[in-house]
Order: C-alpha cells, then sequence, then structure tokens
C-alpha cells in the first residue's frame, strides 16, 4: 500500500517553480484544493518538468484533432501569479511520473509517485494526483518552459538559452560555443 495518495481534484491553481542558483536550482510543482490554503508541494527534477511540459504539448496536440471545438490556444498568464509561494514544504521527491486523460470530465490528470529510497519499497511509494483542466494544464506547461529556460544565460548572437554544457548557436553554423 501507498503511504499515502491524494487527489487535488478539482484543482484551483497549478504551477511549477525552480528556486536557487542557476546550475543548482531546485524544481516544484505546486497545487492548490480550493477548499484549503496550504499547497500542496512536489520536488521534481528539471527534466522532469521539460518532460511534462513536453507530454502536455503533445497530449493537447492530440486531444485537439479529437475535439478541435475544445481547442486551447497557447494562454496569458499573470507570472506573480505563477511564482512558487511560501511555505515550500514538499511532501517528497517526485521518481515516477505521468500524464493521463478522462476523456469524461475532459480533465488531465499529473500522476506524481514518490522517488524509491535505497532499500525502499516501490509499493508504499505515495502518489500525489493533480487534476487539471486544459486551460490550467496549457498554462502550466508555458509557464514550466519560461521557468526552465530563466535560470541560464542568453546567447549573444542568436537569442537562444545556452546549455551550461555549451551551445550550438544556429547563427554561427551550429559551431559549439563555449
Ligand atoms: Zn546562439
Amino acid at each position: 500500500m501507498p503511504r499515502f495518495e491524494l487527489d487535488l481534484n478539482p484543482l484551483q491553481h497549478i504551477t511549477a517553480d525552480a528556486i536557487g542558483q542557476p546550475g543548482t536550482r531546485v524544481f516544484y510543482i505546486q497545487g492548490w484544493r480550493a477548499t484549503d490554503p496550504a499547497p500542496v508541494t512536489i520536488i521534481i527534477e528539471k527534466i522532469q518538468l521539460q518532460s511534462l511540459a513536453l507530454g502536455v504539448d503533445q497530449m493537447l496536440a492530440e486531444l485537439a484533432k479529437q475535439k478541435p471545438e475544445l481547442t486551447v490556444p497557447a494562454v496569458e498568464y499573470d507570472p506573480d501569479k505563477m511564482r512558487i509561494t511560501p511555505p515550500v514544504d514538499p511532501l517528497f521527491r517526485a521518481g515516477e511520473m505521468g500524464l493521463g486523460y478522462d476523456a469524461d470530465r475532459d480533465m488531465i490528470v499529473i500522476m506524481l509517485r514518490e522517488v524509491v529510497m535505497e532499500n525502499g519499497d516501490p509499493e508504499e511509494s505515495a502518489e500525489v494526483r493533480f487534476w487539471c483542466t486544459r486551460l490550467q494544464i496549457r498554462r502550466l506547461a508555458d509557464w514550466s518552459k519560461e521557468v526552465i529556460n530563466r535560470g541560464r544565460p542568453l546567447c549573444p548572437q542568436c537569442g537562444q538559452p545556452m546549455e551550461p554544457e555549451g551551445h550550438f548557436c544556429p547563427k554561427k553554423n551550429g559551431h559549439k560555443k563555449q
């Protein structure tokens, strides 16, 4: 049995953010229930947030093909509302992550499972599920991309964010810039 399972359903607000210096930032995903002013916070890896944003893009594109009338365009968001809110008191660090779609309710769920510690029992890992509307998850994905890129300096040649390990600049015919 999992230590605990938590469904935020419905979700009043969901966001992701990073705290710390570029290179050592810690990423969080944070959701609020309508009934509880305290957020539920989970630590995730940057790569997980990246793949979440990508997964959401793919899922929304697929859903838009099936139900064009429900297409959600890129949305405006207020950065002040998307920033992480104290207290940052994470329940756990995410291991497995999944995305699912409930067609009956037209809701997309983000499933986050607690990372399994050494000698830990995967069966006991806690799980949190954030149930999002298309609009909420579109906003989360768009904002997450901004958060991911925020910690990186921009290339003076092409204006794209540079990775710490180097940058393949399209303005320099792909030569690696150190
Ligand atoms: Zn460049």
